[in-house]
């Protein structure tokens, strides 16, 4: 008999809602969820995915164990393996330090509630400093420049895409992305309406991307150049006079004098030599920001991964303050999400806003961001002997092997490691030096709720997916994982039981500061959330709920499977602000000093030799899912785009094969003729290599690609941020 599921998609950012038919435990069918007040039905080619990565054949099933004389696998019961990790992780613990232990956390972390929550657990019982995320290949950045103005890493302002009149992208492809650090499903839809209703969109980008085809404008911006380009907007706006700031936040900026200083560099004509765009048209696209009825810049992972990750992720703020777009409808808006914290939590309009650098990196001295170090000196860390020695590492739904700069020196380094842990349902390129691998359960097993995307999105939504079913014989929760994991690391031991005692410590903390909040009693408030047996995850985000902004209740989300919509972004200033002086920093000291310090000097500078720049496809999401055959049939993906011009000049011809060399390392790759990249600019796709032994990814294998970030350098990096130079990377091309 058919059942019908809906569930959030849980693989990119989109938070699409699916139709899942089901026969028993098999999918049979995915489609759109047409109910979901989200998504409306919309679908892309990963959603249907499902399906396969359901029944990958090579997914890790049950735990792992690798005997490293034999470099063979063998499976493991959870009691086994658990009793392998509480024999060996204490004692290098207890021998060498707390930060004898790095932990790393990969992207799907962000798309999943269980390590959302429980991540942190872990992380506090192992009481180390050598914490690790893919935050510093990817957004970390805007997370610095949102929290220097507004007061927290997630009081990320989103464009407002389904009201605005005019959009600026920079670095941003969501017609392949579906959108990132925008939530919204059906981005080739809210686009598409944009120039529907008689709006304009622009988009700054070295590549001629699917989305700029189907802007009104292509801007062929040289890599890396963001910063200067958006500087120039500035200039513009103040010499214009064309500055007009809304006048509900106007009383509450603070330091705009300072940006028109720092702005009278960065004249039209002194920028466009180094952007590569006229002058003429950065003025142009200033006036037209400044003139249209509402306008929203938003910029995503090229203007992150490069030199001036930090500066440029501040300067598409600016922009929206000057041009009086920031907190209005159609401009760039503050989601307020349904499970409160960051930007909705206290009394409002004030906060302690955020510190950096409370710790420095062992061996280069590199300050964290957000309690956590860049991934440039993961591979350092665990090479360099001393004290402090990262000797073991715990792995969570990561590839660093693939996704950090200088790959092949991390992969070394994790090989040299005492011992390593893994919770990953793939033996890849990186778990294939675990010691132990410990599987999660079918995503269709547990409860989804988007924590952190809800917070970027487009539009006020809460939606829960319950599971489909109860986890197979043999499977573990994940959350349960990473409770006995935190336990062995508490020194609680290995055995079940430590669930528990952890998930109960964990909501009594929560629970307690929740109620002094409130103001009722924190007995009460837990007899509420445990009324029905709920435990773990669900009765966190149960909490989260009820004390959030709209007093929502886990059960009221479950008995509205397409969603609950809480309505259009609305103007939150100032209670969004939680800034230490109550007011949008508009001139953070330290971005203040990176522009006169670095940016205003590389106005100096052109680089005339070829740039590599990354790319995005729809069927790709990072590494991780390339061993599903429905998304790498077809077409090669991992290609070198060259430009026709500069393809002639270095004697490459289509489909041959060249190689690419940076400072760093080298790759051979196939070449693609395109004149959809600027001249002088290569592009790569990252999240391929997948040829190494001891990887257990069959058709990944058949489809390898290059890995892209074999040319990057750990020694390149945003220091506001300490976001890895993933972009804008000089190479040398030549045939093979
Ligand atoms: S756009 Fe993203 S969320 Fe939507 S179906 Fe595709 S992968 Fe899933």
């Amino acid at each position: 008999m058919t059942t019908i599921a809906y569930r959030t998609c849980p693989l990119c950012e989109a938070t699409c809602g699916l139709e899942l038919h089901m026969e028993g435990r098999d999918i049979t069918l995915v489609r759109g969820d047409k109910d979901d007040v989200f998504s409306k039905g919309f679908l892309c080619p990963k959603g249907t995915a499902i399906k396969e990565l359901e029944t990958d054949p090579d997914r890790v099933r049950v735990p792992q164990i690798r005997d490293r004389a034999s470099d063979t696998w063998r499976d493991a019961t959870w009691d086994e393996a658990f009793a392998y990790i509480g024999d060996r992780l204490p004692t290098i613990l207890d021998t060498h330090g707390r930060d004898a232990l790095g932990i790393y956390m990969g992207n799907p972390c962000a798309h999943n509630l269980a390590p959302m929550i429980y991540n942190r657990v872990m992380n506090q019982a192992a009481r180390t400093t050598n914490l690790y995320s893919a935050s510093t290949v990817d957004q970390m950045p805007k997370q610095v420049s949102a929290g220097l103005m507004f007061g927290t890493g997630l009081s990320v302002p989103v464009p407002d895409i389904d009201h605005t009149d005019y959009l600026l992208m920079l670095g941003a492809n969501p017609f392949a992305s579906n959108g990132s650090l925008m939530t919204a499903p059906d981005m080739p839809g809210r686009l598409r309406a944009i120039r529907a209703r008689g709006g304009r969109i622009v988009v700054v980008d070295p590549r001629r991307s699917k989305t700029a085809e189907e802007s009104d404008e292509w801007v062929a911006l040289r890599p890396g150049t963001d910063a200067q380009f958006l500087l120039a907007i500035v200039q513009t706006l103040f010499s214009e006079n064309l500055v007009s700031v809304s006048d509900h936040i106007a009383e509450f900026v603070e330091g705009i004098e300072i940006v028109r200083e720092l702005a009278q560099y960065f004249a039209p004509e002194t920028v466009a030599g180094v952007c590569g765009v006229e002058a003429d048209a950065i003025r142009r696209i200033a006036r037209e920001l400044a003139a249209a009825p509402s306008a929203a810049v938003y910029g995503r992972i090229g203007t992150c991964v490069q030199e001036f990750g930090t500066v440029a992720s501040w300067a598409v703020d600016v922009v929206n303050v000057l041009t009086g777009n920031l907190d209005r409808r159609g401009g760039a808006m503050f989601n307020r999400p349904a499970t409160g914290g960051g930007n909705t939590a206290g009394a409002g309009g004030k906060g302690r806003g955020v510190r950096f650098g409370r710790r420095s990196s062992r061996v280069r001295g590199l300050p964290e961001f957000f309690g956590e170090f860049p991934v440039v000196v993961l591979a350092e860390e665990i090479e360099t002997p001393g004290d402090g020695q990262i000797r073991a590492m715990i792995t969570v739904a990561g590839n660093p092997v693939l996704s950090n700069p200088d790959s092949l020196r991390l992969d070394r380094a994790l090989a040299s490691l005492e011992f390593m842990v893994s919770v990953d349902i793939y033996r890849n390129e990186t778990t294939r030096h675990a010691d132990v691998i410990l599987p999660v359960e079918s995503m269709l097993a547990r409860g989804h709720y988007d924590i952190a995307l809800r917070s970027l999105a487009v539009r006020n939504i809460a939606t829960y997916s319950a599971p489909v079913y109860d986890i197979e014989p043999g499977q573990h929760r994940e959350w349960e994982t990473l409770c006995r994991l935190a336990g062995i690391l508490q020194g609680l031991g290995h055995e079940y039981d430590v669930v528990s005692t952890v998930d109960d410590f964990t909501i009594g903390v929560l629970v307690e500061k929740a109620a002094a909040r409130a103001g009722v009693e924190p007995a009460e408030l837990l007899a509420q959330l445990s009324a029905n047996g709920r435990r773990g995850p669900e009765r966190i985000l149960d909490l989260m709920l009820r004390t959030g902004p709209y007093g929502l209740t886990l059960d009221q989300l479950i008995e509205n499977p397409h969603g609950i919509d809480l309505g259009p972004l609305e103007p939150r200033m100032p209670e969004v602000l939680r800034t230490e002086s109550g007011r949008i920093e508009l001139a953070p000291e330290m971005i203040v000093n990176d522009v006169r310090e670095r940016l205003i000097p590389s106005l100096d500078r052109v680089h005339n030799g070829l740039t590599l720049i990354g790319r995005r496809d729809l069927r790709s999401n990072n590494s991780w899912m390339h061993n599903l055959r429905i998304l790498v049939k077809g077409k090669n993906r991992c290609t070198l785009h060259v430009n026709s011009n500069d393809a002639r000049r270095l004697l490459l011809t289509d489909g041959g094969m060249a190689r690419v060399a940076s400072k760093t390392g080298e790759v051979e790759i196939v070449v693609e003729i395109t004149d959809s990249i600027r001249e002088g600019v290569v592009s790569i796709p990252h999240g391929w290599g997948h040829d190494s032994n001891g990887a257990q990814m069959a058709i990944a294998r058949e489809h390898a690609g290059v890995n892209v970030n074999i040319l990057a350098s750990v020694n390149d990096f945003d220091p506001l941020s300490g976001n890895a130079v993933l972009s804008g990377i000089p190479v040398e091309v030549a045939p093979l």
